[in-house]
């Protein structure tokens, strides 16, 4: 049984229009439907790209979906001349619960460190939506053996000054880039090292019913076949899953890992 609940999160990436997304979380949604899915023991949120979250609102809200979903990014800040960039308060006007910030690719790709990933977190929170902060290390940190420091250090530096009050409905995903997409997977045991690390680090920083409180999750390459042995580690509440979640009936599966 786990203490906390359950969450399987699906991050699109830059994959499904919002034609696409349609077809995608009403086949989820069926498919979940059909397996007698209890959405109040294991939550599950979608994370399509910005285009498609007007259409994803319109479906859950017209077939009164469970299914929660998010915007893979938000802006530092909440409107201006910031050409390109998306404020929380339009995601929490569609709907969005919850929000990824400082997934690897942007890291990697935008270039984005802790001190604009520290600022997402903030306008988060101002619009009431849920950050899913994640963390985890290259494949140089890993083989220096330093990947539970980086982690952790990445941790700290997106969380400080924040309040366990204000940060009562963070999730962290700790997704060892060397795993993602590549078909790697860390194994359950790496899973469960980085999530009980980054528990008692949360407990010395707030307060252990803190640390008890937050969920964390693993990512990198998760599919029906591995979610099962990776959720056994009793620090490990859920999973952020990229390529998988594309495929409506491999999703659902990973949802039904029990
Ligand atoms: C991700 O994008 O967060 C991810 C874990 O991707 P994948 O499952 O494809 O490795």
């Amino acid at each position: 049984a786990f203490v906390r609940r359950p969450l399987i999160a699906g991050n699109w990436k830059m994959n499904m229009d919002h034609i696409q997304a349609i077809a995608l979380v009403q086949k989820l949604a069926w498919t979940l439907e059909d397996a007698g899915h209890d959405y109040d023991r294991v939550e599950v949120s979608v994370f399509p790209p910005f285009t498609d979250l007007r259409s994803v609102q319109t479906l859950v809200a017209g077939d009164k979906l469970s299914l929660a979903y998010g915007a893979q990014d938000i802006s530092p800040e909440d409107s201006g001349a910031y050409t390109g960039d998306v404020p929380g308060g339009f995601l929490a006007k569609l709907g969005c619960t919850q929000v990824l910030v400082g997934h690897s690719e942007r890291r990697e790709v935008h270039h984005e460190g802790d001190d604009v990933i520290h600022a997402k977190i903030a306008a988060a929170l101002r619009h009431g939506l849920a950050p899913l902060l994640c963390v985890g290390e290259g494949l140089e940190v890993r083989e220096a053996g330093e990947h539970v420091t980086h982690t952790l250090l990445q941790v700290e530096a997106a969380l400080k000054g924040f309040t366990s009050e204000q940060l009562s409905n963070l999730v962290i995903a700790y997704e060892p880039v060397w795993a993602i997409g590549t078909g790697k997977t860390a194994g359950p045991e790496d899973a469960q090292e980085l999530a009980q690390a980054i528990r008692s680090r949360l407990a010395d920083l707030y307060s252990p019913a803190f640390a008890d409180s937050v969920r964390l999750l693993y990512g990198g390459s998760v599919k029906s076949s591995n979610v099962a042995s990776i959720l056994d580690g009793s620090d490990v509440d859920g999973a952020l899953v990229g390529g998988a979640s594309l495929d409506a009936e491999e999703f659902a599966k990973i949802a039904q890992f029990e």
